[in-house]
């Protein structure tokens, strides 16, 4: 990039956008609609990047699942990303934590770690899913270790689609229940697992998703976590610039004044 005098304007009418927990699936056409809408007006504002910090689709079964719906419309949508310069950015969530490298050569996509410290406008931020600080759920723990384990991993890839989409339904269910049974707290982040993380990688932003309850906390050191809405009850979008963060409405996104944008 030249240091143009008028390059200045232009980086910072440029945004961030972050986005968590859409899980989109072929049952609720109307999401996945938004989701077009909202990646096309993405590309055609030239945001600098787009974040998806995880459970993007209700299950990634493999990037040989990248034929059924609605993976190929979602795989077309992000692939126009690349072509307006949008960087994309895709975090690995509890539901689609298997995308792999046909995916990114679709999409253009660059994965995320558990954890990922960008520099956010002069900020130092940490990025992640959410799942890993909800540390009072220990049998989650302890199932997210085995799951995500290489060898697991490379296990359940090498049976065929056909029973992957038939252990995910059964295992749909299963968290659906098991949800229902844990009280409140259990699933929610643990603090002092934000504070160790956030102190870890010196960060003052953590950007998450995955609790489904948006908030902005600011504690009282001057740190502040922001928790992505997800798309079920209210979708949301978290939009950033050098002037700061603001959690909108995807349909108020839209709909914004180019300026702003
Ligand atoms: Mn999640």
């Amino acid at each position: 990039r030249s240091s143009a005098p008028d390059n200045h304007l232009e980086t910072k009418a440029m945004t961030t956008l972050f986005v968590s927990d859409l899980h989109l699936a072929s049952a609720r056409p109307a999401q996945l609609a938004l989701f077009q809408q909202f990646v096309a007006r993405v590309a055609q504002r030239r945001a600098r990047a787009l974040y998806i910090l995880g459970d993007l689709v209700d299950a990634w079964l493999g990037d040989d699942d990248d034929g059924s719906p609605p993976n190929r419309e979602i795989i077309a949508a992000l692939a126009s990303l690349r072509a307006a310069g949008v960087e994309l950015h895709v975090g690995h969530g509890n539901r689609d934590f298997l995308y792999g490298p046909r995916f990114v050569a679709a999409t253009g996509a660059r994965l995320l770690s558990d954890y990922a410290v960008i520099d956010l406008y002069g900020t130092t931020t940490l990025l992640t899913h959410g799942d890993l600080l909800c540390t009072r759920d220990v049998k989650y723990q302890r199932f997210r270790r085995v799951v995500r384990h290489p060898l697991t991993r490379h296990a359940f890839l090498a049976t065929p689609l056909a029973w992957r989409q038939r252990i995910a339904q059964r295992t749909r269910s299963g968290t659906v229940a098991s949800m229902r049974r844990k009280d409140d707290a259990i699933m929610d982040v643990e603090e002092s697992s934000v504070a160790a993380i956030m102190a870890r990688y010196q960060a003052r932003l953590l950007i998450h998703g995955h609790t489904h309850r948006p908030a902005i906390h600011d504690y009282a050191d001057g740190r502040r976590r922001i928790v992505l809405g997800d798309w079920y009850e209210r979708d949301g979008v978290l939009v950033c610039d050098d002037a700061g963060q603001r959690a909108l409405r995807v349909s108020d996104y839209l709909h914004l004044p180019a300026v702003q944008a």
